[in-house]
């Protein structure tokens, strides 16, 4: 395993990182810092000094129990994404394994290789995609979606880019996949694989929602986030045959947008539960240290708040509960409690929000800083003019504003209201998913005894 200077180290590898216009040694960037600073507490976190120990965090779950267990675990970013490829992997492994079983046997080296290595994956599914109203084969630039350019003997030659990719710069893994179904006819663009971020000829353009000049002073709850997002640009890259997991067969490909959705859906799904409860718990603070937590309105509010809290954790448990076993012996989640789940946390998350907005009053955003507090000039009228009562004190209700402005309001709020809507594909792919799954068969023959009537379509 590697320790937090050893991942360090490992990011100097000639990667080509691209911020604000210039190439940039990623390790030296400050920009990147924070980013890497996490990454690299979250290694030490779970170093263990054996030879071939794997990380408790990338072990794969094979009982429920163990599901649930590692459903516990806390990492950043980086990690629990790498957790999320090495599963989507598994996960499509068993489904390809009929078409290609070269490539589930490909896949399961790999996986295990990753384990040992414990090296970091990223997620590259999202394609530039183009004219969305027209197919991979269609566009009026062939390379809108990631394809092969060239078959040689020893691999395949691909081109393309993957967008939005997180922790591409500071991931050792470009886990690569098609972003959806393929039809007979778009072989090119049916291709799994997975390569080093310093593979000659990949370059990622990032992109981040802070500066680097930025305090996180007042910020305790985006303080231990950071997610450098981005291009992952594959400039005619060549991917040798031992790391290609899908070439060309179309009849497949879905299998790994499927998978893929299914596992980073579930991530979403529990960190969005484990949000929820945030949401109310400061939902209840605020009413409190505002004097206002016995007002009606504001229990209505806190009883919406409650209610979203527990529809979502109860999906999640369900959706646990509920799992498969792989032939592989890989725990698989049930797909459509995940995607009803984290539909309804995506869909209604701005409205909880709201109320929190709505119950905390204007000081959210207007409270001065933690450095005004320890003004020797003003520092007394902050603490006196933020208190309310005798049992709430005024540095208490600044900090509490400060940690609900991070959550609802402050300079990370935005991107988190775009990337918790959109990371794992929008509320769409969640509604096709679960629609698709429905027992919507079962659900008409209840209607129709309930009507007293018999199917039409039986009766012609
Ligand atoms: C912060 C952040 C982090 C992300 N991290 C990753 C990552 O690590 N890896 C990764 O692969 N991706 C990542 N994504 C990408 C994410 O999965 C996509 O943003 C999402 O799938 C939507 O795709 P898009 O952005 O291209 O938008 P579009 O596809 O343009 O979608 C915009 C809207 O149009 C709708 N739409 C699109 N096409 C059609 C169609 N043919 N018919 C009907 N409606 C359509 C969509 O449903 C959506 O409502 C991330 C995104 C964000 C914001």
């Amino acid at each position: 395993m590697l320790t937090g200077e050893q991942y360090r180290a490992s990011l100097r590898d000639g990667r080509e990182v691209y911020y604000d216009g210039e190439r940039v040694e990623v390790a030296d960037h400050p920009i990147f810092e924070r980013a890497i600073q996490i990454a690299a507490d979250s290694y030490d976190r779970y170093y263990k000094p054996e030879a071939g120990a794997i990380s408790d965090y990338l072990q794969t779950p094979s009982t429920i129990e163990e599901m649930r267990d590692r459903a516990e675990l806390k990492a950043e970013q980086l990690t629990s994404g790498s957790y999320v490829s090495l599963m989507t992997l598994l996960t499509a492994a068993d489904r390809i394994e009929s078409v290609r079983p070269q490539g589930s046997a490909a896949i399961r080296d790999y996986v295990r290789e990753m384990q040992v290595a414990d090296l970091r994956l990223v997620e590259c599914i999202t394609d530039a995609k183009g004219d969305r109203a027209k197919r991979p084969g269609q566009q009026e630039d062939p390379d809108a979606y990631l394809r092969v350019v060239e078959r040689r003997a020893d691999g395949v030659v691909v081109n393309g880019a993957k967008l939005h990719i997180s922790g591409a710069p500071i991931g050792h893994e470009l886990m690569t996949i098609p972003t959806k179904a393929m039809k007979p006819g778009e072989e090119d663009y049916a291709i799994a694989f997975s390569i080093p971020v310093s593979t000659p000829g990949v370059k990622t353009i990032n992109v981040t929602s802070e500066t680097p000049d930025m305090s996180f002073a007042d910020m305790p709850l985006s303080e231990f986030k950071h997610d450098p997002v981005g291009f992952v640009i594959f400039d005619h890259v060549f991917v040798p045959n031992e790391r290609v997991f899908l070439d060309g067969e179309t009849e497949v490909a879905a299998a790994f947008a499927h998978s893929l959705g299914l596992w980073v859906r579930m991530n979403g799904l529990k960190n969005m539960a484990d949000e929820a409860d945030l949401m109310c718990g400061f939902a209840s603070l605020l009413a409190e240290a505002n004097g206002l937590d016995r007002v009606d309105h504001i229990k209505d509010k806190l009883a919406e708040l409650v209610i979203h809290a527990t529809l979502i954790r109860s999906t999640l448990e369900a959706s646990i509960l509920n799992s498969e076993v792989t032939d592989d012996g890989v725990v698989v989640p049930n797909e459509q409690y995940a995607n009803a789940g984290k539909y309804h946390a995506a869909a209604y998350r701005t409205a909880m929000l709201q109320h929190i907005q709505d119950i905390a009053g204007g000081s959210l955003v207007t409270a001065p800083s933690s450095r005004d507090l320890e003004s020797a000039d003003v520092g007394h009228f902050v603490r006196k003019y933020m208190s309310t009562k005798q049992s709430v004190d005024g540095t208490y209700r600044l900090k509490l504003f400060h940690a609900a402005k991070d959550l609802t309001s402050g300079a990370h709020a935005g991107y988190n209201a775009v990337a918790q809507l959109q990371a794992g594909g929008g509320l769409y792919a969640q509604r096709t998913v679960t629609r698709g799954r429905y027992d919507l068969r079962a659900a008409r023959a209840k209607a129709l005894e309930a009507a007293g009537l018999s199917n039409p379509a039986e009766a012609e």
